[in-house]
């Protein structure tokens, strides 16, 4: 089945007892046991509802995985997949990812003994060079955020294996629709669903997908054990978001297009970040490895003092820390997302005071290029 089918009939035809069309949501703690030592399969709504697993089998299906886990949002589940790791053990992790995740490496798993590198994961020479003896996991984002540079899946996954580590990818920006990780050799692949996964900026919630039954009932065990799952009102409201991905994407990247040209011909603008666009250095790797573009965008003005004018007067884009919903978004990482990273590291990496990332919306594309055009001078 085409992956855009398999996204419309997530949760579809659930309950068989009254054949409804979408998935009943279990407003539920607790299933009553018919006998002693018989189950209908639930017992308790941390260790597994209904409504949440009809979320979670639909996702490891979209992933290609062997299990899917719905957590409370993006950073529990990013959380639940480093509790498989143990003081002593150290990662390579993008340097240029979401602000979140670097956070929780250097502010909290640093405490509990788990140790990160930092370094640029699109120069596979960069990754060889930062794995350590004690080095058990490769953590990618592909594009990166805010800098949208490609990582070559192919070749970390490679690095990865022939160094026995696992592969975990944030698939938060590309979506199942566009990229699928573990079909490349990935064995986990994380997400925050508040993004694109939901898709209409009115829930949090994270995923985690395993590659394999053995990780699949690690992450099981850590989801029921630390108990930050998502409740059976989100599950329902995100599987509702799902079914429209593929059209959403698809308009988001065709968006995203259009504004990444048109931004590239302002006289204010220093440069345009979109792997989509043919001369940006990632755009051969991203086809080989990804089916699209996506609908992310940043862009540095010439003129510091130009953002805070855009971000005050822009109408129809909404600034707003966020991405991945029908809304158009705009953020500024250096102050925002990424305020969490040093600024050294961060000017270092090109997070600087002129750079500008929009979400781009499904709205059209004219009324949003016009959005931009009258605040791109003062
Ligand atoms: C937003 C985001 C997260 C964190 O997810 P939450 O749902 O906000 O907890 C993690 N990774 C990426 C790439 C994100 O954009």
């Amino acid at each position: 089945m085409n992956i855009d089918t398999l996204i419309v009939q997530s949760g579809t035809r659930r309950d068989p007892a009254t054949g409804s069309i979408s998935t009943p949501i279990y407003q539920v703690a607790s299933f009553v046991h018919p006998e002693l030592g018989k189950s209908t399969g639930f017992d308790y709504s941390r260790s597994g509802n209904p409504t949440r697993q009809s979320l979670e089998e639909a996702m490891a299906k979209l992933e290609g995985g062997k299990g899917a886990f719905a957590f409370a949002s993006g950073m529990a589940a990013i959380t639940a997949t480093l509790f498989l790791f143990k003081p002593g053990d150290h990662l390579v992790v993008s340097n240029d990812l979401y602000g979140g995740t670097y956070r929780i490496f250097q502010e909290l798993f640093q405490h509990y003994g788990i140790e990160a590198s930092f370094v640029d994961t699109c120069s596979p020479d960069k990754i060889a060079d930062a794995i350590q003896l004690n080095t058990r996991a490769l953590f990618i984002e592909t594009p990166t955020n805010p800098l949208m540079k490609i990582c070559n899946l192919h070749s970390a996954i490679d690095l990865a294996k022939k160094h026995n580590l696992l592969t975990i990818v944030d698939n938060t920006f590309m979506t199942p629709y566009l990229q699928q990780p573990l079909k490349i050799g990935a064995d986990i692949v994380v997400h925050s669903a508040t993004k694109y996964l939901g898709g209409h900026n009115d829930l949090v919630a994270g995923i985690v997908v395993a590659k394999d039954k053995e990780l699949a009932d690690k992450i099981q065990f850590i989801q029921n054990a630390s108990g930050s799952v998502l409740g059976p009102q989100d599950s329902w409201l995100l599987l509702r978001g799902l079914k429209t991905l593929a059209l959403r994407m698809e308009r988001h990247q065709e968006n995203a297009m259009k504004i990444a040209c048109w931004l590239q011909s302002q006289p204010s603008i220093e440069k345009v970040y979109y792997p989509g666009l043919p001369e940006h250095p990632g755009h051969e790797i991203n086809q080989k490895q990804a089916s699209g573009f996506g609908g992310m965008l940043s862009f540095a003005v010439k003129d510091p003092c130009l953002v805070p004018h855009i971000l005050k007067n822009v109408q129809i884009i909404s600034f707003a820390e966020s991405l991945g919903g029908v809304e158009s978004l705009i953020t500024f990482p250096a102050r925002q997302t990424h305020a969490d990273i040093p600024a050294d590291i961060r000017e270092k990496i090109g997070v600087t005071d002129c750079l500008l990332r929009l979400s781009v919306g499904i709205e059209n594309a004219e009324d949003l290029i016009k959005d931009l055009e009258g605040v791109l001078h003062e």
